[in-house]
């Protein structure tokens, strides 16, 4: 292949190719009309915003060159993320790499014979300097599949008026206003599955790769009127031309990741939609929360930003205490949107809310770290997560999100219905989303504070930087919701999470406190018997709902290859599974009216 040859009319243009996918090779060429005389610099992202760690995409870089005319360049690295060209260059340059993608995930770039995806941050190289011109991208028809049928699923618009410019779902050029924006439309290719629809006057689309049966009619009637509420949530018109979702469906898998005019999902094809299906299964509702929630990142985090986000610096970590804001504030509106335009009932809203209750009573680490601590260590704990993660650390998704609802709980409360959460969230949209500033660290606390009162930002504040249990029954029971604590079973607990290895039972987690933990057991033993008794994945429950809290077991296990030998005295299982009920009888008409309000939008 040669390397890009002329005319495109911006001052930075690549091409794109999968030029090898059975190696899972694209190559990457890379125009530019001016470098800088002193030693053009060009890095690549060390990191993927929306995605807080640091992933180095430059080891995926495989073999780069670089000529001026026919002159090639000695290219020197001044650090892992950085190509150098000598100084004194003068007049276009190019660059051609390879870029090895095989990473299954929404967070890099992955390419075979069956379908190829691409986020910018893993492919297009930055010219530093020159990042807030005009970009154009030529994306490619893969190498020896050509006549395969592939299509372009991107929300990068196409280069219209230029030569060459892509039609829609095309092949060609496509055009981003800077490298900001170049790099925040994922790509898809490939033969997908294809839906599209208006949402408040806004065209959508959903394009589905991998090997699915999903029900697409079902799911466009589904995901409509979900982002019309959220469009009018935020008000319209919507900040984006254009919106698609870019859906790989797998075998087994889950994930997300929001981008300003789409998102690029990973789900398990069991989850999708099937023609005949009735009322939403366990797994179609997690995916239409997936959806909800990255769409709703749109405003909150893509436009809504912390200013420790203003620009992004994507050479290192960008630390910020408010992803309980960005985070968990979207997981607390992503199922709530779910109920408010009808796709599930409130019965089934209730439920979704105790297992993220339950989750966050799990681990004793939400006495220990703050939402705010937790958000700020996203870098290295939440992302990097070990067998320590419960007993140290509190997730700023689901805390943040019991945040969310308590602080819309105490506005709709004590206003008598008048100002909700929503309140805030527009606030934040025409103060934040709509002029680009970034909200300070304390900005929350002091827009709490405006909309509710000064006692409303001092509780918030204490909710967000302290550890103390959260005052959940109180404020449901102000909107008549029932809040109780039950054990997860009757049968008394070792204080672990197990996870089946083969057929041996593995510990994953030791809790804090817990009986294992007290009789010396630690996460990674393997469980060999129970008094004697051979323990396997299926029979650990049944062998323990025989004893009684307080009895004495013996218990061996292998850690690492050593047998080893421990007396654990069982303890009554911990009451840490939230059930939530309306209150149906005895209510007052006021709570009711709240409660409506609440969960009716
Ligand atoms: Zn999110």
């Amino acid at each position: 292949l040669a390397f890009p040859a002329a005319p495109m009319t911006a001052p930075v243009r690549y091409t794109i190719q999968a030029v090898h996918p059975a190696a899972h090779l694209f190559e990457v060429g890379l125009q530019l009309d001016d470098p800088d005389p002193a030693g053009q610099v060009f890095t690549l992202p060390a990191w993927i915003p929306g995605s807080y760690m640091i992933r180095e995409f430059a080891r995926n870089i495989v073999r780069l060159s670089a000529r001026a005319g026919r002159q090639e360049l000695e290219v020197t690295r001044p650090d892992k993320h950085t190509w150098q060209l000598p100084a004194g260059i003068q007049g276009p340059v190019s660059l051609r790499y390879t870029v090895y993608a095989w990473d299954l995930s929404v967070r890099t770039a992955h390419l075979d014979q069956t379908h190829g995806f691409f986020n910018g941050t893993s492919v297009f190289l930055c010219a530093r300097g020159h990042e807030a011109r005009a970009h154009l991208v030529d994306i490619r028809p893969p190498v020896g599949l050509e006549d395969a049928g592939w299509r372009v699923a991107t929300s990068l618009p196409e280069a219209e008026g230029e030569k060459g410019a892509a039609e829609r779902y095309g092949f060609g050029l496509y055009r981003a206003p800077d490298y900001d924006a170049l790099i925040d439309h994922p790509v898809e290719m490939g033969r997908f599955g294809l839906a599209e629809f208006d949402a408040c006057g806004v065209p959508h689309a959903v394009a589905i790769t991998g090997r699915h049966d999903c029900d697409l009619g079902r799911l466009v009637e589904d995901l409509k009127p979900i982002c019309e509420a959220q469009i009018r949530l935020f008000g319209e018109p919507a900040p984006m031309d254009r919106y698609v979702f870019l859906v790989m469906a797998v075998g087994d898998g889950y994930g997300g990741l929001e981008h300003r005019a789409s998102t690029a999902l990973l789900c398990s094809r069991a989850d999708l939609p099937h023609v005949g299906l009735d009322a939403p299964s366990e797994g179609y509702r997690q995916f239409l929360g997936l959806c909800s929630h990255e769409y709703f990142h749109t405003w909150n985090v893509k436009r809504i930003k912390p200013a420790a986000f203003v620009p992004y610096d994507l050479s290192r970590e960008n630390y910020t205490h408010l992803l309980w804001a960005f985070e968990g504030f979207t997981s607390y509106y992503d199922d709530l949107m779910l109920v408010r335009s009808g796709r599930i009932s409130v019965a089934d809203y209730l439920g979704l809310l105790g297992k993220t209750l339950t989750q966050v009573h799990k681990g004793s680490g939400r006495r220990k770290q703050s939402v705010a601590e937790s958000s700020f260590d996203a870098w290295t704990k939440y992302y990097r997560q070990d067998e320590n993660t419960p007993n140290a650390t509190v997730s700023y998704y689901t805390k943040g999100s019991l945040v969310a609802l308590l602080l819309d709980l105490r506005l709709r409360v004590e206003s008598g219905g008048g100002r909700s959460l929503d309140d805030l969230m527009r606030v934040l949209w025409q103060r934040h989303g709509q002029t680009g500033v970034g909200v300070a660290e304390d900005g929350l606390f002091a827009l709490a504070a405006e909309i509710g009162g000064a006692e409303t930002g001092r509780w918030l504040q204490a909710l967000v930087e302290g550890t103390d249990e959260l005052p959940l029954e109180a404020w449901f029971k102000r909107v008549d919701v029932a809040l109780t604590w039950e054990a997860a079973a009757a049968a008394p607990g070792l204080g672990v999470r197990t996870a089946a290895d083969g057929d041996a039972v593995r510990l994953a987690n030791v809790f804090d406190g817990g009986a294992a933990q007290a009789g010396g057991l630690s996460a990674g033993d393997v469980l060999v018997a129970l008094d004697g008794l051979k323990v396997n994945a299926g029979n650990l429950d049944k062998l323990l709902a025989r004893r009684l809290p307080g009895e004495e077991v013996e218990i061996h296990a292998f850690r690492r290859d050593e047998l080893m030998h421990f007396a654990v005295s069982l303890q009554e299982a911990p009451r840490d599974t939230a059930k939530l009920s309306l209150v149906e009888e005895g209510g007052s008409p006021a709570h009711l009216a709240l409660r409506e309000a609440w969960l009716g939008g």
